[in-house]
């Protein structure tokens, strides 16, 4: 039987790089630089589906989702995530919240943040109440303060399902 309470963390960084949209928390951000990786390189959604995989005790998106694979080339990491709830729906559980930290020097994310909420609220079924997004400089220091790079830290904490998905 499902335990009552779990948690779980979630941490991923990706290259920021010319060239590329810059698509973080489910949405495109205007701005001249976008995130590296072999699907659409979503650092936060990568961040919080390993949290739900880690609360539920799941294998990581790395092992759901090899780079490898040529399935993931340049995936929507909308659908990896919906595709990651639905295997913690099976496994019995349902998130109750999630508490993000995107740490990153540019862009600016305070006049994003209601809409990275309201994406990640959505793909999750979560109130966007129960969905907190912060945004940290790195002090310039490091790679995430030289630009560089943008990482992301999720805390999750799930509860068993009140409706077993069929
Ligand atoms: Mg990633």
């Amino acid at each position: 039987m499902a335990e009552q309470w779990r948690v779980g963390i979630g941490y991923d960084i990706h290259r920021l790089v010319d060239g590329r949209p810059l698509i973080l928390g489910g949405i495109e951000i205007d701005f001249p630089r976008g995130l590296l990786g072999h699907s659409d390189g979503d650092v936060l959604l990568h961040a919080v589906a390993d949290a739900l995989l880690g609360a539920a005790g799941l294998p990581d998106i790395g092992e759901m989702f090899p780079d490898t694979d040529p399935a993931y080339k340049d995936a929507d990491s909308r659908e990896l995530l919906a595709d990651v709830v639905r295997k913690v729906a099976a496994a019995g559980y349902q998130a109750n919240n999630l508490d993000c930290i995107v740490h990153a020097e540019q862009p600016k994310l305070s006049k994003h943040k209601g809409r990275m909420v309201r994406a990640i609220a959505d793909i999750v079924g979560l109130e966007p109440a129960a969905v907190n997004v912060k945004a940290k400089t790195n002090e310039k220091l490091g790679p995430v303060g030289a630009a560089q790079a943008i990482s992301c830290t999720v805390a999750a904490s799930l509860s068993p399902l009140t409706n077993k998905p069929s």
